[in-house]
Parts: C-alpha cells; sequence; structure tokens
C-alpha cells in the first residue's frame, strides 16, 4: 500500500506551526521517513499567526494532533502554553517540539541537540576556549546552551547588528546559567577581526548568506579564520555559505547546518513516534535537494 492510500481514521498527525510557514525542508524529512518505516503518520505545515498560537494548541487535544515543530515566531511564546517543558526547552527559553501525550502538552528544544552533535566531534579542543557567537536571536540562545553546558567554554563574544538584542541575551544566560564571562559586540567585520582570529571557534548564527541571499556573509574579511580554528554555519541552504568558504579558503575546520538540521529533526520524530530515524540516509536525501 502506499502512503496515500495508508491514510484513514487511525492516521496520527503531526506538522510544523509558524508564520509566515516558508519552504522547508522537514515535511519531507518525516514523510519519507514515515513512509520507510511503514509509520501510518502525516506531517503538515500549519500556517498559525501569533494571535491564534493558543488557540491552535487547543485543537492539538481536540483534532487529536500527535505533535509539531515549532518555527518563528512562536518558539518562545509557546512555552506558557505547555503542561510540561524539559530542562534544555526551559533553559533555552524556546520550544521547537510538541509532543501531545493524553492531551497533557509537553515542549522539547531539539535544536539543542542537533547543535551538540555537530560540535561533539571538537569536544575536546572546545573545553575552556574562548569562542565568538554571531547573531542574537533564537538559534543563538540554544548555541549559547549548547556552549556552556556541554562545551564547558570559558568565554564567549557575541556579536550582532543590534547591539539591545545581544545585552539581553548575555543577561539571560547570566541569571538562567550563572556565566558571567560574556562579552557583546556590534557587527563591524573590520573592528571586530581581532575578535574572530582569537577565537577557536566562530559560529554564525544569523540568517546573513541564506538563500538566496548567497554573496552575503557577516564577515567577508578571510583573514577573519586561520587554519586552527573551527567554524560552524548554522545555514545549511546553501550547504557551502560565504561564510564557510572564507573559513574553508583559510584552512579553518568547516561544519553546515545540515547535520543540526537533521539531528533535531531525528529526536523529534523519536519523541513523536519512538523510532529512530537514519541521520546519514536522510542527510543525504536533503543534500541532494541543496546546491
Ligand atoms: P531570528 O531569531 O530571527 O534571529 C536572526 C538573527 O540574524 C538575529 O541575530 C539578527 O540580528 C540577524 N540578522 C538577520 N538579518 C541580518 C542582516 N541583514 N544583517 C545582520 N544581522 C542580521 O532567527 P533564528 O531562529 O535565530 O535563525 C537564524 C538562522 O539560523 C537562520 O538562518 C536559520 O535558518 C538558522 N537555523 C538553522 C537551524 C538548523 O537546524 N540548521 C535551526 C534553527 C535556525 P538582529 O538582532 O540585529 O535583528
Amino acid at each position: 500500500m502506499n502512503f496515500i492510500e495508508n491514510i484513514d481514521y487511525t492516521t496520527k498527525i503531526v506538522g510544523i506551526i509558524g508564520h509566515p510557514i516558508k519552504h522547508s525542508f522537514s515535511p519531507r524529512m518525516h514523510n519519507l521517513t514515515f513512509q520507510s518505516q511503514g509509520l501510518n503518520y502525516i506531517y503538515l505545515p500549519f500556517d498559525v499567526p501569533p494571535s491564534q498560537l493558543g488557540e491552535s494548541l487547543k485543537a492539538m487535544g481536540t483534532l487529536g494532533i500527535r505533535g509539531l515543530n515549532v518555527t518563528l515566531p512562536h518558539k518562545e511564546k509557546i512555552i506558557q502554553y505547555m503542561d510540561h517543558v524539559s530542562e534544555e526547552a526551559s533553559t533555552v527559553g524556546a520550544v521547537n517540539t510538541v509532543v501531545n501525550e493524553g492531551n497533557q502538552l509537553f515542549g522539547y528544544n531539539t535544536d539543542v541537540n542537533g547543535i551538540v552533535e555537530s560540535l561533539f566531534p571538537y569536544k575536546e579542543d572546545l573545553i575552556k576556549s574562548t569562542v565568538t557567537v554571531i547573531g542574537a536571536g533564537g538559534a543563538a540562545r540554544g548555541v549559547l546552551y549548547s556552549l556552556i553546558r556541554n562545551f564547558k567554554v570559558s568565554k564567549i563574544n557575541i556579536v550582532n547588528r543590534t547591539e539591545e538584542r545581544s545585552e539581553s541575551l548575555k543577561d539571560y544566560f547570566k541569571d538562567k546559567m550563572h556565566f558571567d564571562n560574556i562579552a557583546t559586540y556590534e557587527m563591524m567585520p573590520r573592528e571586530n577581526l581581532e575578535l574572530y582570529k582569537s577565537s577557536k571557534l566562530i559560529v554564525n548564527t544569523t540568517s546573513v548568506g541564506l538563500f538566496p541571499n548567497t554573496d552575503d556573509s557577516p564577515t567577508d574579511l578571510a583573514e577573519s579564520f586561520n587554519s586552527s580554528q573551527i567554524v560552524f554555519d548554522l545555514i545549511y541552504n546553501p550547504l557551502k555559505t560565504k561564510f564557510i568558504e572564507l573559513a574553508e579558503s583559510q584552512g579553518a575546520t568547516v561544519i553546515n547546518g545540515l547535520k543540526m538540521f537533521i539531528v533535531q529533526g531525528a529526536r523529534s520524530f523519536e519523541l513523536w513516534t519512538g523510532n529512530k530515524m537514519d541521520i546519514d540516509s536522510m542527510s543525504k536525501e536533503i543534500s541532494d535537494l541543496l546546491v
């Protein structure tokens, strides 16, 4: 029986809520895996404006929706509607996965799993290091949490276009995780040069360089990078951003956002179904669709 013929009253519904709901590879990733594992589930996109967030979560109960991924702008506001929140999601202050367990809503942050797995091979290099995180939005929160909790870095520089936002991130992590060694800077590539040069790890958590703006980069100065650095761009579309290209040209070890994306999805999948996703074959499937 094919996937469509399988849909009946026992089909479990999961999906993604956001606003606006943009093109995403998540439906493809989950629906292909449901199909290959013979699971009677379907993954759908739901465009939910902020004013309807509470109502849409009530509908999870009435419609028996099994689970949701959560994207912009709901990741933070959704916490108030959860009956239970995991330690990561609560400390990060953002939920990207909801599980409906007998009408009780459980909130998780699986972005953290994706970040930790992406950086895990470099754990020894990162302990007690100085790192620079570019960006101060939702994704930066997960990165800061992981760097402090899982990689025990000693100093974090935050570089962001809007300084109030990096200041508020700094204060948040001082308060939540008692991590005091955070400095904030405006995004000015030439002025930030020494900062970048002295960092063991540089992470781009901004959307600068995201398709279709593939000529953009948070810094266009190749001197920002060197061969003893690890450079992580959370963007996976394109797989090789200009930022990654510049870092690679200087011999840095580079990581794109694909593994993070697949791992966060695989963890959500496991929370909804109890099954594991094949990370390697899904990485190949999605990377074949990307440039
Ligand atoms: P967000 O909360 O909207 O934050 C966006 C960040 O990008 C802010 O720091 C913002 O700076 C900065 N920014 C946006 N446009 C800019 C510009 N033109 N110049 C300079 N800075 C700019 O978004 P998010 O949820 O953190 O997501 C950020 C990126 O992470 C996206 O590219 C997303 O695709 C990626 N991401 C990847 C994964 C994955 O699984 N690989 C998961 C989550 C997110 P201001 O504060 O100044 O506005």
